[in-house]
């Protein structure tokens, strides 16, 4: 059964558009009963403890991380028809600091430690070629990561591949899930903020491809792009109502990690 993903990105630095997108969200979840996983910024979750403390524990709804105040975990070297652009990394001890600060935000607001990551930006093969990159999420308590969300130029779309352990890199127990296709910003910006029906086109023919390889589609979008130009969130119902009806499983990023881990176990378990 082909598989959806559905991470928003939880990061506007106004209180407002968060708790806006917050409470629309969770009409468009509740009407359907799919589940989503919210990655946070630290200093986003800060600034409205109150909002995110009611969604702790909401079957539908399962809150991760994405960092303390933004900092790229690696840098994007971005080429498109607009040229290069490059967006600057932290350095190992600055990613370190602002993933560890995340960590305490969480614990101290809402009492546990994300075990999930979206990387601010997303990177070509995410955190693959940076084993000490992975060696420090890890030592924070992450478990599985969506930080390939770019092709090689660094920009997008991205391709689909299914989640995939780092084991050969010797983390098996860490999984990355990346971010397929486009980032919703990029191309809702890039079809017309207002024009839902040109999108959705884009997402059906991306949902139509995952579904004919029975393949698995993690899709990204943001607190304050869901909302704009389409403050009750029409298009992501849309989106989510069209999975449905293409009989797509929906389920949450931690949930899913936990049926890779349990699996990868009893393969273990089998071989001993
Ligand atoms: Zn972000």
């Amino acid at each position: 059964m082909a598989t959806f993903l559905i991470g928003y990105d939880v990061e506007h630095r106004d209180p407002v558009v968060t708790r806006h997108f917050l409470t629309a969200a969770r009409h468009v979840h509740e009407d359907l009963d799919v589940p989503c996983t919210l990655f946070i910024v630290g200093r986003t979750l800060r600034h409205s403890p109150d909002a995110f403390a009611a969604l702790v524990g909401h079957p539908l709804f399962d809150l991760q991380q994405h960092t303390e105040t933004h900092v790229l975990l690696k840098t994007v070297y971005q080429e498109n028809e607009r040229g290069v652009t490059v967006f600057r990394g932290g350095s190992p001890d600055e990613v370190r600091a602002d993933v560890a600060a995340a960590q305490r935000t969480f614990a101290d607001l809402l009492g546990f430690r994300p075990i999930g990551l979206t990387g601010p930006y997303n990177y070509y093969r995410g955190l693959g070629d940076r084993p000490d990159l992975v060696q420090i999420v890890y030592d924070e308590g992450i478990r599985f990561l969506r930080t390939w969300g770019r092709n090689e130029y660094d920009w997008q779309p991205t391709p689909f591949f299914s989640p995939f352990s780092l084991a050969p890199l010797g983390f098996p127990d860490v999984w990355e899930y990346g971010i397929h296709g486009w980032q919703d910003c990029l191309l809702r910006h890039h079809v017309g903020w207002a024009n839902l029906d040109g999108y959705f086109d884009r997402l059906r023919a991306d949902i139509d491809r995952v579904v004919a390889a029975d393949g698995v589609f993690s899709y990204c979008q943001h607190d304050w792009s869901s909302t704009w130009e389409d403050s009750e969130m029409t298009l992501t119902r849309r989106i989510l109502a069209y999975a449905l009806e293409q009989g797509m499983r929906i389920v949450g990023y931690a949930a899913h990690y936990a049926e890779q881990a349990a699996k990868t176990k009893e393969t273990a378990n089998e071989r001993n």
